[in-house]
């Protein structure tokens, strides 16, 4: 359901974006397209989705006003997804663009890195700060499998030139499933700790567009950590900077003793993000912005505020603003997915901004 755009403003709508619930919003989620490269059998069907038009999407000028407006309400990072943002063209002048703004967005970006090779040096010169890669296996075959194309080399090669680009800390998020790659956990954490990721695994959500998400089936936070523990001996964190992960510290490796010695004074970490089993809604700070300039303030909301109409009608800064203050005000306390009547929505991840 889309809510539609009350341009009345009854005041000048200001920042910070604070929600009923006395949260502030100031991370948004800009998704620069609906397509992808991958079909990663968790988020898209193997083919039959819809695009959106052409002229659905929004364009780089109608981004870059609407980012102005919610920087101008506190927004202070502004992460570029999708689909897969880098199938857009000129992506990295959007970011040149982005960092322009006053006062300047950490600016970051989660992607497949199947085009990080040839565009991870032309986003970091631009101003991107960091990315996010998604990756969840490094079985050229499970690869194949999970995401219905053969492409594990390329990502391999994105990550490289991401890491020689500056673009760190890089940080790697892997969804896994059972009977595919949820026994792969322990050798991921292991490649990303000999190359310096930081590895984060994140619970499997309902938000597939074939529907076929059930609890029953889905891998736990509690699954993640018991294969993770069997090799690894982890000294829980809990959440950095409110951030979704769950961090723990990796004290020792059971197959590779002289570990724990290098490890002592620093140890490295590895994230546990468990959106369905353990929320972490009351301290989400997060906004979305789909392709087509609907705002959503929760990955799970049915309802949207249209400010892409708000937008083509004519709408000022600050009647954008206000529609962007009223949403959040009404933003959600939780998602709901432990409730008996939770309904997954419409969008699948890849249309809504992962
Ligand atoms: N294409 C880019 C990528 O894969 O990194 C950006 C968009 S993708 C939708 C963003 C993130 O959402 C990815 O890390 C992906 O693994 C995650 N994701 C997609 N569907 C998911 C689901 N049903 N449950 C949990 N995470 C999911
Ligand atoms: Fe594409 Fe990312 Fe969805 Fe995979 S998770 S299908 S790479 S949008």
């Amino acid at each position: 359901m889309t809510a539609a755009p009350a341009l009345a403003a009854a005041g000048p709508a200001t920042g910070p974006l604070v929600d009923a619930f006395g949260r502030t919003a100031d991370d948004l989620r800009i998704s620069l397209t609906d397509k992808c490269s991958l079909r990663c059998s968790y988020c898209m069907p193997a083919e039959g989705l819809q695009w959106l038009s052409r002229t659905a999407v929004l364009t780089d000028a109608e981004i870059l006003r609407l980012a102005a407006v919610f920087t101008g309400l506190g927004v202070r990072s502004i992460r570029l997804t999708g689909g897969e943002p880098l199938v857009r063209p000129g992506v990295a002048e959007l970011v040149r663009q982005l960092a322009q703004l006053e006062p300047r967005p950490e600016l970051s970006l989660t992607t497949n890195a199947l085009a990080l090779a040839d565009q991870a040096a032309a986003l970091a010169a631009s101003g991107l700060d960091r990315v996010n890669v998604s990756l969840d296996t490094l079985d050229r075959a499970t690869f194949a499998r999970l995401t219905r194309r053969d492409r594990l080399p390329d990502v391999l090669a994105g990550l490289a030139a991401a890491a020689a680009a500056g673009l760190a800390p890089i940080k790697v998020n892997a969804v896994l499933m059972r009977g595919q790659n949820l026994e792969q956990a322990d050798q991921l954490l292991a490649w990303a700790l000999e190359s310096g990721y930081q590895m984060r695994f994140i619970e499997h959500m309902p938000l597939d567009a074939d529907h076929t998400w059930t609890r029953a089936d889905m891998v736990t936070a509690e699954d993640v950590l018991a294969v993770l523990e069997a090799r690894y001996e982890l000294e829980p964190i809990g959440h950095l900077n409110n951030a979704p992960a769950e961090e723990f510290a990796v004290r020792a490796d059971r197959a590779d003793p002289q570990a724990a010695a290098r490890w002592v004074t620093d140890p490295p970490r590895v994230g546990v993000i468990a959106s369905v089993t353990r929320p972490f809604c009351r301290d989400c700070d997060r906004l979305r912005l789909t392709a087509d300039g609907q705002l959503r303030t929760c990955l799970f909301a049915h309802e949207e505020t249209d400010l892409r109409a708000a937008l083509r009608s004519g709408a000022t800064d600050q009647e954008l603003a206000t529609l962007i203050v009223t949403a959040v005000t009404a933003k959600p306390a939780g998602h709901g997915i432990q409730l008996p009547g939770f309904r997954q929505p419409e969008r699948p991840m890849s249309a809504i901004g992962g």
